[in-house]
């Protein structure tokens, strides 16, 4: 352990070191770097997706390839094709006072970045950040969880292939080496995972003044409007708990149907997840729950629900334990561990809601989702719950997939994340947007210069504030000297008598 926790700081030693020996690598480096890097998950996608189902269990091959592998190359072409332009300085306007002087903002790299991941996404978590911090031009550190052992190993070994440690370098290892890499002084921490270790790893990073960004989860409604197509919201939404089977911090979290409408969307769900998933215990693309910790979370959360009263219906057979189905819950109360905690699993509960007011009325009483569904037609209300509703994203009439446009930033607000790693705001987030104004030779600043109250420095007070209250407007005097600003008018005429 002490090892281990020497060992991470003897890494960033070097890192910080070989960031002053090539502080800011050029546009043709990084590209080849990101080319690197998504030529090795080609290589490796076969690896990488047998680790991860290991570390699950089993895990959808399907998912862990498109998710976890190709998610990550086509960050890389986006990134590929819009660096030149995210690396360009930015021409700024000066001030009126300032014209003829040269303002720009130049990006540069921030340094070491710590990248903290899930367990859910292993690959993608690690990955993305990463990408876009050497997009950035940085050097990164990753801890990976401690329930993706395989997936770190495999990670690790790819990772070797194509980076020197002081480039690139992959930790594994349990909470207390999270806990000692979280305290580092990395120059930017990028971290996925629940809201609560989230403050744990700000209280940490606020020691070194450490700017972090937090990818956090939390309880994302799904709202089917009374215009929306029940059988096409339930489909949508059984597909939303199948995949990962839920295990995924956009999943929606809960659904917010019209009360007359429950029983069709119950049975559509039902049916939808038994068409994609006939056959849960058997079929090798359905993902177990991942470890035996969160499976008996997950049969805790409904033994609570029906104690309270809840109705739980099966959406197939599983296998009592890590392989479940969807389960839906009806007649729900607030009191329900499922409506108090983030699920992060393939329990759906079905909440009555008449209307978008009180639909709108219930997510806001509650901490900011990082995610919002809206199923239906409505013009209005999509534009309501664009502007009215804070939510880290929103996909209208389907689930997750605005996380899927590199273009788009994506990020929680309030307790479920600060900032993005994502699309130009992530390449700014791990940049240190440096102003930088290049004062022309001849500009006359001497003018802004002491001893303060000369004509031109009254006259320019003048154009910009206009005339001051005249008890406190210092007169310009008869002979033109310059007055200091908290002399009065009376202690001049006293001076010069
Ligand atoms: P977690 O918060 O328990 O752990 C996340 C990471 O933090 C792990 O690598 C873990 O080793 C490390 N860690 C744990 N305790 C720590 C501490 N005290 N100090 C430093 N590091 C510590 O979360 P989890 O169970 O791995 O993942 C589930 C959560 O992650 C859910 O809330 C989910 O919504 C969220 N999530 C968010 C996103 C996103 O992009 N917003 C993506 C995936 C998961």
């Amino acid at each position: 352990m002490k090892d281990a926790i020497e060992n991470l700081r003897d890494v960033l030693s070097r890192q910080r070191e070989a960031c002053l020996a090539s502080p800011y690598p050029e546009l043709s480096q990084r590209r080849r770097t990101l080319r690197e890097v998504r030529e090795a998950l080609s290589r490796y996608q076969d690896q990488l997706a047998a680790a991860m189902s290991d570390d699950f269990g089993r895990r959808s091959e399907f998912e862990c390839k498109t998710l976890d592998v190709m998610f990550p190359a086509l960050q890389i072409d986006h990134a590929l094709a819009n660096l030149r332009r995210w690396m360009k300085p930015q021409r700024r306007r000066t001030d009126l006072l300032f014209r003829t002087n040269i303002a720009k903002v130049v990006y540069q790299p921030k340094g070491v970045v710590g990248v903290i991941a899930a367990w859910n996404f292993p690959i993608v978590e690690a990955m993305g950040p990463m990408i876009m911090a050497l997009a950035a031009g940085n050097r990164v550190m990753i801890k990976m969880s401690e329930f993706s052992p395989r997936s770190t190993a495999v990670l690790r070994e790819m990772l070797a292939d194509i980076f020197p440690e002081d480039q690139v370098a992959v930790f594994g290892g349990g909470v207390e080496v999270a806990q000692a890499f979280a305290s580092l002084p990395f120059d930017h921490i990028v971290f996925t995972g629940s809201p609560g270790v989230g403050k744990e790893i700000m209280r940490a990073a606020s020691a070194n003044l450490t700017p972090v960004t937090l990818e956090l989860g939390g309880k994302s409604p799904a709202i089917v409007a009374p215009s929306a197509s029940i059988a096409a919201a339930a489909r949508s939404i059984a597909h939303g708990k199948a995949f990962n089977a839920g295990q995924a911090c956009v999943a929606p979290d809960y659904a917010l149907v019209p009360r007359d409408r429950i029983d069709a969307f119950v049975a559509a769900a039902v049916s939808a997840f038994q068409r994609m998933v006939p056959d849960p215990v058997h079929d090798p693309e359905y993902t177990c729950i991942a470890s035996d910790r969160h499976a008996k979370r997950v049969h805790e959360l409904l033994d609570d629900a029906r104690a309270k009263g809840a109705t739980v219906t099966s959406c197939g057979t599983g296998n009592g334990w890590r392989v479940v189905p969807m389960q839906i819950v009806t007649n729900v109360t607030p009191d329900m561990r499922i409506m108090q905690e983030e699920l992060f699993n393939p329990i759906l509960p079905v909440v009555a809601c008449d209307s978008l007011d009180e639909g709108i009325r219930y997510i806001t009483a509650r901490p900011r989702p990082l995610a919002l569904y809206y199923y239906g037609t409505d013009a209005g209300e999509i534009k309501r719950l664009e502007q009215d509703v804070h939510a880290g994203g929103m996909t209208v009439n389907d689930w997750a997939w605005h996380v899927f446009q590199s273009d788009l930033p994506f990020g929680g607000t309030g307790n479920s994340g600060i900032g993005s790693w994502r699309g130009p705001e992530g390449f700014r987030a791990l940049s240190h947007g440096k102003s930088v104004l290049r004062m022309k030779p001849w500009f006359p600043i001497g003018l802004f210069r002491p001893p303060y109250g000369t004509r031109v420095q009254q006259l320019v007070s003048t154009l910009f504030l206009g005339h001051a209250d005249p008890a406190l407007n210092i007169p310009c005097s008869a002979g033109n000297e310059p007055r200091r600003y908290g002399s009065t008018a009376q202690d001049t005429t006293r001076e010069s008598t």
